[in-house]
């Protein structure tokens, strides 16, 4: 478990609880970054954790894991990029891009979003993208225009990793504050 927490946490500790398991605390504290996770422990046997950005490690991750960028034909080339959301209901569904002549392919965001679609949930609550160049960035605007349809109206609170490393994080509301519909 202690591993699952990832090196881009900060650690938010209840210091009446001056005891952690060996070399637990030093090693995540040092690893800290933008975001958060709020560790109280009971004692050294006892810990629960309320996390609030495990779930950005795990949409990397999962982005990660699919990423191959490769040329599948002579007009065909795919999974440079490599996308991962989270659905209202937790789970993470991922895609890649598909390049192709003749506008044919589609970016990785919106193939995770059909695939989410595909297995019955339409509501995103997270995206993360890792470009060709192994950072993370923002969906096009093609991509950001099928979240605002998905979800008239609610589509502000979508969060978007800009900038794995960094922590840096936006909601598709600040990227497109005024929506034309
Ligand atoms: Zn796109």
């Amino acid at each position: 478990m202690l591993n699952s927490l990832g090196a881009k946490h900060r650690l938010c500790y209840d210091f009446r609880h001056q005891s952690e398991p060996e070399g637990f605390f030093a090693q995540n504290w040092l690893k800290s970054s933008r975001n958060c996770v709020i560790i109280s422990l009971t004692n050294l046997n006892l810990m629960e954790e309320v996390t609030m950005d495990n779930k950005w490690t795990e949409l990397y991750n999962a982005a990660k894991a699919v990423q191959n960028g490769r040329e599948i034909s002579d007009r065909v080339w795919a999974g440079g990029v490599a996308a991962a959301i989270e659905s209202e209901s937790g789970k993470i569904y991922v895609g890649v891009c598909v390049d192709t002549c003749s506008t044919l392919g589609i970016c990785a965001e919106r193939n995770a979003i059909f695939n989410m679609i595909t297995n019955g949930e339409h509501k995103i609550k997270r995206v993360l993208a890792i470009m060709s160049d192994g950072k993370t960035g923002a969906p096009c605007g093609a991509c950001r225009e099928l979240m605002t349809q998905l979800t008239p109206g609610k589509y502000h609170d979508i969060e978007i990793m800009l900038d794995y490393e960094n922590g840096k994080i936006v909601t598709l509301g600040e990227l497109t504050p005024e929506w034309w519909i």
